[in-house]
């Protein structure tokens, strides 16, 4: 059964706040707890604990301290199930590294189960605390397998997670075009009809405020009250930042898959992009992996298959009408000149127009055995079929 997940704002009062940040913290205590044991039976037997005999072990634990009765426990139940559980099971299967302990203020979060909670309109009702306000109504319809409270910065967010049947009708007989995709600092997305989606880059926009209120926690003692409240501030202002760069990026992201029957993307390698230190601030600023793994997500869920082209296909350097490959292109060229054909072309079209004809078939970037060709030099020989390659290339153009 296919899951969806819906994170929705919560408009909770005081005294559910005080609730969740108390829960936040039961969470934690039972994961640090749980997690200390398991490591501590490992030292001493060698065998590993079961998240069930975890769980059964902090049960007997938690009887110490008089304030966890107070507390709903299928939070701490959750938390070394679900949390611990997986998390040392990724470890076993060396998915991931061994788990670390859980810091008061990051990534504060707790869960609960289908069973405790309950969903009427714009209302959660969890336990103990009753009815919550949320901003929105649940997206989808189904069986709810699992409910998340997360804090960012000072908002509260619930994601519920349903099991859902696929519901988007896929549309076989769309009449809408296939899109390539050329993704940038400059210009978020450049789609192949001519379309653009601006980048907001809210990070060079925030930057110096950013700086200053940095510096000026600096000067506070740690843990002061008026630290804590510095801190809180760059918190909000790191989540505004998220917020606009999320913001375009869902925009871009839906009215692309809504126009497009098929997208063809390039694959970024963006650990190897931020290598470039002129270029690795504006690169994180524009999250464009982020972005890509977003389009997909949605194209999936339209039944748009993306189609991914190879890292070492030259997008940008390959002429969009001859298939002419230029040896050098520099970055500050922003007009692409063919040399052969004499098309003068804005460059992030052509690189993207290049990405649609290999989404549609029109160019191969492996050979008959599934190899990758790699870009090849052009030569003296190449240069002559050139003329041949321009009358294929013109038969199979596909109008824009
Ligand atoms: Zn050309």
């Amino acid at each position: 059964m296919p899951k969806s997940t819906h994170k929705i704002a919560l408009n909770p009062n005081n005294k559910q706040r005080k609730w969740f940040a108390q829960q936040c913290g039961y969470a934690r205590f039972a994961y640090n707890q749980a997690l200390a044991d398991f490591k501590k039976h490992c030292a001493e037997t060698g065998e590993y604990l079961s998240a069930g005999e975890l769980d059964a072990r902090f049960n007997v634990y938690k009887k110490e301290y008089a304030w966890t009765a107070d507390m709903d426990q299928v939070v701490s139940q959750q938390s070394i199930y679900k949390h611990l559980g997986a998390a040392i099971t990724n470890w076993v299967k060396k998915l991931a590294r061994f788990p670390r302990f859980k810091k008061k203020g990051i990534r504060d979060s707790f869960s609960s189960t289908n069973q405790s909670a309950e969903i009427k309109g714009k209302q959660l009702r969890l336990p103990k605390i009753g009815w919550v306000k949320m901003f929105q109504e649940l997206r989808f319809e189904g069986k709810i397998s699992s409910i998340t409270i997360s804090r960012t910065a000072h908002r509260w967010f619930v994601s519920i997670t349903v099991e859902t049947e696929n519901t988007i009708a896929v549309d076989k007989h769309s009449t809408h075009p296939v899109i390539g995709i050329d993704v940038g600092i400059n210009t978020l997305a450049t789609c192949s009809d001519g379309s653009k989606y601006e980048n907001p880059r809210p990070l060079k926009r925030y930057e110096k405020k950013l700086a200053r209120c940095q510096r000026r926690l600096s000067k506070r003692v740690k843990g002061s009250k008026n630290w804590y409240k510095q801190n809180a501030k760059i918190a909000r202002l790191h989540y505004k930042i998220a917020c606009i760069r999320n913001d375009a990026h869902h925009k871009a992201t839906t009215d692309i898959v809504s126009r497009a029957s098929g997208i063809g993307i390039e694959t970024l390698k963006v650990s190897n992009m931020l290598k470039n230190r002129k270029l690795a601030k504006a690169l994180s600023d524009s999250a464009l992996g982020g972005f890509l793994s977003m389009l997909k997500t949605k194209a999936e869920a339209h039944g748009i298959i993306p189609k991914e082209v190879d890292q070492f296909f030259a997008s940008s350097k390959t002429c969009s009408s001859c298939g002419h490959q230029k040896q050098d292109l520099d970055l500050s060229e922003r007009t692409y000149q063919c040399g052969c054909c004499g098309i003068s072309i804005d460059r992030d079209v052509n690189a993207a127009i290049n990405l649609r004809n290999v989404a549609v078939g029109h160019t191969e970037t492996k050979n008959d055995c599934g190899v990758q060709v790699r870009p090849r030099k052009s030569s003296g020989e190449e240069a002559k079929n050139i003329e041949t390659v321009k009358g294929i290339w013109k038969q199979e153009m596909l109008p824009i």
